[in-house]
């Protein structure tokens, strides 16, 4: 297949991904806008209006904020391929006269910082104009930047020696190098998970144990109830950066921490929290944890096949404004198509997730927490602004979790 091809079979995918996404957000939008003079009979005296209007008007803002960003990022990604840049940044890169992997990682970091400055603004105007609006945002301009420096270094130090250890086994590994690269890729993001808690986490947040009183000692007995090991139960400052709360569990294996969002103790009652606690329990009961792990490993090893295929055909490269096959430009070139390519696939992940989303809390509706998981789910979509009112087709491609509605009525059947 020569480069002409190879661009135009890229487009097609391209322009099929942009337009089946901006035609869903589209219908979207319209569905918001066709429903929300009234609130919808689902939750007809479970809703206040006047929230019912907010949120409709938030994620009016939200969905054609997203469909504008989204246009600007795929012209990007066009400008760079077809103006050659990538090839002359990589000219650059190696001209550097480093040794050729540094000069790769180095080439990968300028395309992501390309990326980082574009999508800067549209970040800036999402925390500090949107959300700002509706009482979300909690982030000061510098409290903004530090996490920026915080991100970008971390993301350098995580990366580049992941990036050097891929090279060296492109290199010296010989034909099954793919499979090598991917136990190691496994295994780094394994210990990385293993790290996050304890030292990626608290870069970024402070966390506090919950302390003693009568809410930790009802997670203790319902953990116990549930035969769930705990490793300390911990309250994070979400509120420094949001309104928006949340809570979740780290480490791999039988032992988990809990970790409480300050906002969600604030806004839900000690009974709420404990059913949302007994809905996250439930994922871990029925092993969804370990089957989004496994589905992901199987992912990068099916990436990996793919480099190992690519990564010495000089006609993609020129597809993609490269001047030479490199290690550093598979990587780039398959970052670009990796949305084109699999989109289709989306709906795939995201039903499975939403059975996952359904069995937990069918979990937590028979350990006698239907009640209060209907009332923590109603307070916090009313609290986050969900949209009552998604297109089928949109939360059937995107939603991970199953919509409010549509949850309220399984957990009441459950019950
Ligand atoms: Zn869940």
């Amino acid at each position: 297949m020569n480069a002409e091809t190879i661009r135009l079979i890229y487009l097609i995918f391209f322009f099929l991904e942009l337009g089946w996404g901006t035609a869903l957000s589209l219908l979207n939008i319209r569905r918001i806008r066709k429903n929300r003079e009234k609130v919808p009979d689902a939750f007809a005296g479970l809703v206040e209006e006047q929230t019912y209007a907010r949120a409709a008007s938030y994620n009016l803002e939200r969905g054609r904020f997203s469909v504008i960003s989204d246009i600007f990022s795929s012209l990007v990604v066009l400008a760079l391929i077809f103006s050659g840049t990538l090839g002359l940044l990589d000219a650059l890169c190696r001209d550097t006269g480093l040794h050729p992997y540094f000069a790769g990682i180095l080439f990968i970091f300028a395309v992501s910082l390309i990326f980082y400055f574009f999508s800067l603004p549209f970040s800036l105007y999402s925390h500090f104009a949107i959300e700002q609006r509706y009482g979300f945002n909690k982030m000061t301009p510098s409290l903004f930047v530090r996490d920026a420096v915080k991100g970008l270094a971390l993301s350098g130090l995580v990366c580049a020696p992941l990036l050097l250890v891929l090279f060296w086994f492109m290199d010296t590994a010989g034909n099954l190098w793919w499979i090598i690269a991917f136990a190691f890729t496994a295994a780094f993001q394994l210990f990385l998970s293993l790290l996050y808690p304890l030292v990626i986490a608290p870069l970024f947040n402070k966390f506090t144990p919950l302390e003693e009183g009568s809410l930790k000692e009802k997670i203790s007995a319902l953990a116990e109830k549930l035969s769930f090991g705990v490793n300390g139960i911990f309250v994070m400052d979400g509120s420094r950066r949001s309104h928006h709360s949340n809570a979740y569990f780290t480490g791999l294996g039988r032992v988990k921490r809990i970790v409480l969002f300050d906002t969600l103790l604030t806004s839900l009652s000690e009974g709420e929290i404990l059913a949302v606690l007994a809905h996250e329990i439930g994922h871990e009961k029925k092993k969804h944890i370990y089957r989004r792990l496994a589905a992901s490993f199987l992912m990068l090893l099916a990436a990996f096949f793919i480099v190992n295929l690519l990564y010495r055909r000089e006609p993609l490269f020129a597809a993609f404004g490269f001047s030479a096959v490199s290690y550093q430009g598979i990587f780039v070139i398959l970052s670009f198509c990796s949305g084109p390519f699999t989109f289709f696939l989306t709906p795939l992940f995201t039903s499975v997730s939403r059975r996952h989303e359904y069995e937990a809390d069918r979990y937590a509706a028979r350990a006698g927490f239907a009640r209060e998981l209907e009332g923590a789910l109603l307070r916090l979509g009313k609290d986050n602004l969900t949209n009552l009112t998604p297109h089928p087709l949109y939360s059937f491609y995107h939603y991970s979790h199953p919509t409010l509605a549509e949850r309220i009525a399984a957990i009441r059947k459950a019950a």
